[in-house]
């Protein structure tokens, strides 16, 4: 198993661009100069999967995906 087991995916044609995910997750979303969501890191570490999760939670589109390394659905 890698150290880089977690995958994220944003669909950006689905953003509203409140950018709850770059304040909950700042080392993995960022944001295009319109204000749509920008992944920054597509293979975080573990250590960050609970602001991803976060960043999940509070987008209001649900335009956040996070999988492991099966591709499985965390959020
Ligand atoms: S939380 Fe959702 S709607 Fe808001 S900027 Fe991030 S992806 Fe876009």
């Amino acid at each position: 198993v890698s150290e880089t087991a977690i995958t994220v995916i944003a669909h950006e044609d689905q953003c509203a661009g409140s950018g709850g995910c770059r304040k909950a997750a700042p080392l993995v979303f960022g944001a295009s100069p319109d204000g749509w969501v920008v992944v920054l890191d597509r293979h975080p570490q573990q250590s960050q999967l609970s602001d991803v999760l976060e960043a999940h939670d509070v987008c209001p589109v649900t335009a956040i995906e996070v999988l492991d390394a099966e591709g499985e659905s965390l959020a």
